[in-house]
């Protein structure tokens, strides 16, 4: 039994991708220029909304966020535990303090309204939700929950792209175009925001917090520039904007298959293996970035995960909580959050992506079920 190794996740790229990439070459502009704002329109488009900036990773796109808002040290911000260390990290960087909240529970891995108001002191300036797996949080009730207490709301938005809702309710929202994501420009990313102020703020700190850009003053609309805040370096080059606008083109169809390839998981897990959960099982409203169950209580993970390589199949954690890491336990020692933990110790990332096909599924499903089986034998 031979198999091809079977990956969590896998781009999909191809001629589409290397034409629009040798005409950025062969127009001798390499960044920041015409690309860049036609990949911003159409991101801008798909949302609803009346524009976008786009930035060189969804890391950057937090980090500008906060900044857009002045928010700093002495200022506390709520963050989940259960997402990529770089939501917590981008509050770091501005000197304010991330506060971890718990998530609901271990079938519903949103960051939780109730440990969120508990946390709530008269430092905290925002909360970060993030739509954890492509499943939005409960947007109207964390903008209802931000209103209430005078809080900027920020959506990391890095798993759900071209959702309906998500863009829209946060103060400011970043999306990621890493490689791993529904879509890829290798690395990128973008900010939406409801505000024009916020928007204009974002675009100049992406660039050294100039007032012109290289290409306005090219084209004779500016001949020098003031610097008015502390920016950064956080452009979009005009490769990863043409590659983007190809798989901007294509995310829609994409997302449709992501969502049968979950619907299948969910059949077959109930047809030959109900004893291993769906987080937001009943769930259909998604971008369905990643495949997350639950393993029964029991299960040793490691011997699962490995069982499945030996079968050919890869798999993941999503996500060891930001809290466990050495740097946050040093700093956070006594964050102590039961349903993160709960999550974590049972969660288990399967294969998902547009190329699979539901034999793929249905091999990783029964694979799963001879590795949770070998277990029992073993104990
Ligand atoms: C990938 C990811 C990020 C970081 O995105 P980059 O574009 O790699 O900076 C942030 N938050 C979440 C939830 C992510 O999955």
């Amino acid at each position: 039994m031979n198999q091809p190794m079977l990956a969590l996740g896998d781009p999909v790229l191809g001629e589409e991708e290397k034409t629009a990439l040798c005409a950025v070459i062969d127009s001798g502009w390499l960044t920041m220029g015409d690309r860049v704002g036609a990949f911003e329109q159409a991101f801008a488009d798909l949302h609803g909304v009346a524009s976008a900036v786009a930035v060189n990773s969804c890391t950057a796109a937090l980090h500008l966020c906060l900044c857009a808002f002045d928010i700093g040290p002495g200022d506390e911000v709520l963050v989940p535990a259960i997402t990529f260390v770089a939501t917590a990290n981008a509050v770091i960087y501005v000197g304010a303090t991330p506060v971890f909240v718990d998530v609901e529970g271990p079938e519903r891995p949103h960051l939780s309204l109730q440990d969120a108001a508990e946390k709530c002191t008269d430092k905290t300036r925002a909360v970060i939700v993030m739509h954890y797996g492509g499943y939005p949080v409960d947007l109207p009730a964390w903008r209802e929950f931000a209103d209430e207490r005078g809080l900027i709301l920020i959506e990391d938005a890095a798993h759900s792209p071209a959702i309906e809702e998500v863009g829209h309710w946060g103060d400011g929202s970043a999306f990621s175009f890493f490689s791993n994501k529904n879509m890829t420009t290798a690395e990128g990313g973008m900010v939406l925001s409801p505000s024009p102020e916020v928007l204009a703020r974002v675009r100049q700190l992406r660039s050294h917090g100039m007032t012109a850009t290289t290409i306005e003053r090219h084209r004779g609309h500016a001949y020098s520039y003031d610097v008015t805040a502390l920016g950064y370096n956080y452009r979009l080059d005009e490769l990863r904007a043409a590659i983007g606008l190809v798989q901007l083109a294509r995310l829609p169809a994409w997302t449709t298959r992501r969502r049968r390839l979950t619907d299948s998981y969910r059949r077959f897990f109930s047809e030959l293996l109900p004893e291993v959960h769906f987080p937001f099982a009943a769930e259909e409203h998604t971008a369905a970035h990643i495949l997350p169950v639950l393993l029964p209580d029991d299960a040793d993970r490691q011997n699962i995960m490995a069982a499945l390589r030996a079968q050919g199949i890869q798999s993941s954690i999503h996500y060891p909580p930001i809290h466990h890491f050495a740097y946050y336990r040093k700093r956070f020692p006594s964050t102590v959050l039961p349903n993160s933990d709960a999550f974590f110790s049972r969660e288990l990332t399967l294969p998902l992506h547009p190329r699979m096909t539901e034999e793929e599924v249905e091999r990783v499903v029964k694979a799963l079920q001879k590795a949770l089986r070998e277990e029992k034998h073993d104990l």
